[in-house]
């Protein structure tokens, strides 16, 4: 359903050659898997997110500081996906409570209006 992002790493399929390609060698493995494990997720980018790194909730992508905003490494129209749909569950709650504030400022007008009606009514 969800569209791939071109400027996101294919994590898993990095991670499964490093363990292929190093199965008889344990350590080199961890080393590897590792090594992808902490490299920025954003595509061409080196740069290791192994003390500071940002996550992205969209793609499960970890990246470096420069890429960690979704609208940079691409997870742009995910957020505005994700902000329309708040907006829309947002929306008739809010609608709601404002139409109720209406109708207790239109009672009160009518309870205005009905008390200065009995006033002026009032033989002198
Ligand atoms: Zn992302
Ligand atoms: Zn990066």
């Amino acid at each position: 359903m969800s569209k791939k992002n071109p400027n996101v790493k294919v994590r898993e399929a990095n991670l499964l050659e490093a363990v292929n390609s190093n199965s008889n060698n344990v350590d080199t493995m961890l080393e590897k898997v590792q090594e992808i494990d902490y490299t920025c997720t954003f595509e061409k980018c080196k740069s290791k997110t192994k003390n500071f790194g940002i996550e992205c909730k969209f793609c499960k992508g970890r990246f470096c500081t420069s890429h960690g905003l979704p609208e940079i490494h691409g997870c742009g129209e995910a957020v505005r996906r994700e902000e329309r749909t708040k907006f829309l569950h947002q929306n008739p709650t809010v609608s709601q409570e404002k139409h109720s504030q209406a109708q207790t400022k239109l009672k009160m007008k009518l309870k205005q209006l009905q008390q200065e009606r009995k006033s002026k009514g009032k033989p002198k």
